[in-house]
């Protein structure tokens, strides 16, 4: 499989450290509010790598972290601890939040068809971990201490930017406009490995440490969380796009001064959802949730396939508009699936010549879209359809769209008598609205109204037919 590298910059054949194993690490959630449905991009991008590695027969452990400590408003060390804050926001205490929001992410997870990770960590239970691995890198001379905290020192490095060709003058850590330069740094790379001093004496979760009560800094959770689980041999590290720098490249630095050799092999990075007006952001315009998506009657699987129809290294932009095309687009390929009998033998051949081209799409660097596409090739292929079905309950081991699933559910609708259906789909039951209001326009003679109703169907995909019996329909 070629797999695109933040640390090469190129696509590489991807090579574990152990034949047949594979360890990923995936940055989690910090847990001060709700999952926007950006951050839920980055995790469906790293649950299709996750699934297509399993798929492709390596046994994968997997490790996520949730931030529940430590992770300030602004990346580069400066501001509030945005636990902290959402406390505040909702007059409760951190651990509250933190576990309030801990499952609510999952809750989204397990809406989107998110495998959960073998093991999920939260910081707050390793702080003796955080702690060994500081005294280590004091004593190995990359950590200094100034003003109560313990500073990471970037200067002992031979490179110190893997990601970008930073110079110091050009990008300096804590120094971005507005924000006051932290003068205990011996150079403006350095971060906090341990903040024993920091401007907020409410600071809520504080424990001892050889240098005193304080706090860990939001980078050391990663590297030692993953060390814990993983080893000193890590073969992928992803996440979104911003944690590259700062997160992800002060991971690296202290890592490998600790553990004096290469930690990680491969880096992926998830590029952002962005909406018309810019970055999503939970604090400015609409909030959008998962909650938000279904309230507004679309289906987490259309969601998901929005997501899989991009690739995850160019940015997305989220409109109502482009999720109203995806829904189109996967209610009409439910249907289509829904069209297939049930009968006849998989015939091999067939089976195995479609795969490879499923299978190809997902070798080169996760051509999600490329695989969305040989959805689109079994359902045209000149083969019977059991293979067709086949087919689709394969490859849906990795997109998890809930192909077959809800083609079921499609037909027992269809079959059962109209007045009974009250569907969870809230699609199929808006529809269903329709035709009633469209029934009751007609018996008040008000065809104007019935053939808008009508027509606004036929926009949304949606043929209606008039039989002796009632009115059925047809989507695609
Ligand atoms: P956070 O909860 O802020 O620590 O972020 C969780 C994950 O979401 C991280 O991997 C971020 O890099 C990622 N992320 C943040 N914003 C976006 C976005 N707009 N689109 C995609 N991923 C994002
Ligand atoms: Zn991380």
């Amino acid at each position: 499989m070629q797999l695109y590298n933040s640390l090469t910059k190129t696509k590489d054949e991807f090579v574990p450290h152990e034949p047949g194993k594979v360890s990923m690490y995936t940055c989690g959630p910090t847990v001060y509010h709700f999952a926007h449905i950006g951050n839920l991009r980055t995790y469906i991008m790293e649950d299709i790598l996750d699934r297509y590695l399993r798929y492709a027969g390596y046994e994968v452990t997997r490790v996520m972290n949730i931030t529940d400590v430590g992770h300030l408003t602004s990346d580069a060390d400066t501001g509030e601890d945005k636990m902290l804050k959402g406390a505040k926001r909702e007059k409760k205490t951190v651990m509250e939040i933190a576990k309030f929001y801990t499952d609510k992410f999952f809750e989204d997870c397990k809406m989107l068809n998110i495998r959960r990770p073998e093991v999920v960590e939260p910081a707050t239970s390793c702080i003796d971990e955080f702690i060994k691995v500081i005294e280590s890198l004091i004593e190995k001379d990359f950590a200094y201490e100034a003003g109560g905290n313990i500073y990471f020192d970037t200067s002992k490095l031979d490179q110190y930017y893997k990601f970008h060709n930073f110079e110091e003058e050009d990008l300096a850590v804590g120094v971005r406009e507005g924000v006051e330069a932290d003068g205990n740094k011996r150079n403006k790379a350095d971060f906090v490995l341990w903040f024993t001093k920091s401007k907020f004496d409410d600071q809520e979760l504080k424990w001892d440490s050889p240098w005193g009560i304080g706090y860990p800094g939001w980078h050391i959770e990663c590297s030692c969380i993953s060390m814990k689980h993983l080893g000193e041999h890590l073969d992928i590290h992803c996440g979104g796009i911003d944690n590259a720098f700062p997160h992800h490249t002060n991971e690296i630095a202290q890592s490998e001064a600790y553990l004096g050799h290469k930690w990680c092999n491969w880096w992926v990075h998830v590029l952002h959802l962005n909406t018309n007006s810019g970055k999503m952001s939970k604090s400015k315009g609409e909030f959008l949730t998962v909650s938000l998506l279904t309230e507004k009657g679309y289906d987490p699987m259309v969601y998901r396939f929005f997501c899989l129809q991009s690739h995850y290294r160019k940015s997305l932009v989220f409109s109502w508009e482009n999720m109203d095309n995806a829904k189109v687009a996967y209610n009409k390929l439910i249907a289509r699936i829904a069209a297939l009998k049930e009968e006849g033998e998989v015939d091999a051949a067939a089976f195995e010549e479609l795969k490879a081209g499923f299978v190809k799409a997902l070798d080169n660097d996760l051509n999600t879209s490329l695989a969305v596409t040989a959805i689109y090739d079994v359902l045209k292929a000149k083969t019977n359809d059991a293979t067709k079905r086949a087919l689709l309950a394969d490859f849906d081991r990795v997109l998890c769209l809930n192909l077959l699933e809800n083609a079921a559910k499609l037909n027992a609708e269809k079959e059962a008598p109209a007045e009974t259906v009250k569907s969870d789909d809230p699609f199929v039951a808006w529809i269903e609205e329709q035709i009633e209001a469209r029934k009751n326009a007609k018996k008040e003679k008000n065809y104007a109204e019935a053939d808008r109703i009508r027509a606004e169907l036929l926009e949304k995909g949606v043929t209606l037919i008039d039989t002796k019996e009632g009115t059925t329909y047809q989507i695609g």
